[in-house]
């Protein structure tokens, strides 16, 4: 099957189900055994079958096997956050004294993870460019067990050149972990290019309806991902319930022409932002004007739905803009139906210290847009109405 029918149909088999059309969902905290044996056999893992929803339930188990088909991996798993899903990897590759080589943007609470890992277990960490093999190779310690890397990198749309990362890494025998929630595996699938594992915040794209707060882990190896579900998954108990299963499942169906919209609506809201005056710099992957765009068009299949753009006048400026929007939401989050505009400098990103921020490329006048699936006319129509207010 083609991605796109996978999709829909992936791990489900009506036949399985009563014959229902759509996934059931098993709102079940448990499983009755048939006798004193069978559940013997099941924890002995002799016999398949459910034992307690926290080691696996039907519903989650149709997700898992659509997203491991998706991603191109040998299993995946499912959790109640992207941060559950971040933080299992990690806790899964790492030991104390270990190195975390991170690319040199990350989401704040994989920041904040990391600080209590050094803090509490002395798994220290840091953050490199990598835009040279001789960068990355000199920002690699003895101790380094694993790159973690963002690409597009929010909110600066920097990009990090996976072929690039992996092929350095697998020289060394690093594991390679890629977030790939900004461009869901219809635009980006970083297995393929040769990382060890792909992780999301289901939250985002793949669920796509701001109704749900989920994560994925999706890593090559089987037997390496059922040992994961076995132990840090299961111990640290970060699991999804079933009916944001059922949701993401419901969500994920549409992933492909609600890209195809999102993608679509960014080119255009970028093309329109290239023309304001009172725009300094749009930075968007596949803009021409984006210094990365080779690396970009070699690992993505295009531009993504965010956009960060710096307006003139700093945080006065870009908070009058935000005020004067009407159709588009202030908040955070992406990859919605909805589209949203947030300011990194005082939200997202407002716990990094003023220097490193600006030293990361966040100036006071960036706003992050993630483009919706609205009416594109209607989009541009506020976004003019608010820049000709602030003028
Ligand atoms: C939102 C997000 C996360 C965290 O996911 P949650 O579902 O909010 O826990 C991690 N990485 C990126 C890039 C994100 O955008």
């Amino acid at each position: 099957m083609k991605k796109d029918t996978r999709l829909i149909h992936e791990g489900m088999n009506p036949a399985d189900h009563h014959d229902s059309l759509t996934v059931p969902l098993y709102q079940t905290s448990t499983f009755t055994f048939h006798s004193a044996e069978q559940g013997q056999r099941r924890f002995a893992g002799e016999e398949q079958g459910g034992i307690y929803s926290r080691l696996g339930n039907p519903t989650v188990d149709v997700l898992e096997k659509r997203m491991m088909a998706l991603e191109g991996g040998g299993g995946a798993l499912v959790f109640g956050s992207g941060m559950a899903a971040v933080s299992t990897i990690l806790v899964h590759l790492t030991k104390s004294g270990d190195h975390i080589l991170c690319s040199k943007g990350l989401y704040g609470c994989t920041f904040g993870l990391l600080s209590i890992f050094e803090q509490k277990y002395g798994i220290h960490h840091s953050l490199s460019g990598m835009t040279s093999k001789e960068e990355i190779v000199a920002a690699i310690q003895d101790n380094t067990t694993v790159i973690y890397v963002e690409s597009p990198i929010n909110p600066t749309m920097e990009l990090v050149d996976l072929y690039l990362v992996t092929e350095v890494a697998k020289e060394r025998g690093i594991r390679v972990v890629v977030d790939n929630t900004f461009c869901s595996p219809y635009l980006q699938q970083p297995l393929e290019i040769g990382a060890d594992f792909v992780l999301h915040s289901a939250t985002k794209y793949l669920n796509g309806h701001g109704d749900v707060i989920a994560g994925v882990l999706v890593g090559k190896d089987a037997d390496e991902m059922h040992r994961i579900r076995m132990s840090v998954q299961k111990d640290y108990g970060g699991i999804i319930s079933p009916f944001d299963a059922w949701l993401i499942l419901r969500g994920l169906k549409t992933l492909h022409v609600r890209m195809e919209r999102h993608v679509k609506n960014a080119q255009k809201l970028v093309d329109y932002l290239n023309t304001v005056p009172a725009v300094e710099t749009v930075l968007y992957p596949f803009d021409a004007k984006h210094p990365q765009t080779a690396i970009a068009k070699k690992q993505m299949s295009a531009g993504g739905g965010l956009i960060s753009f710096i307006i003139k006048g700093g945080t006065e400026k870009a908070q009058q803009f935000l005020n004067a929007l009407e159709l588009i939401h202030v908040a955070v989050s992406l990859g919605d139906a909805e589209t949203l505009i947030q300011h990194p400098p005082t939200m997202t990103h407002s716990v990094v210290p003023d220097k490193d921020r600006i030293a990361m490329g966040i100036s006071n006048g960036m706003l992050r847009l993630s483009a919706g699936l609205e009416d594109i006319e209607d989009l541009i129509a506020d976004l003019d109405q608010a820049f000709a207010s602030i003028q």
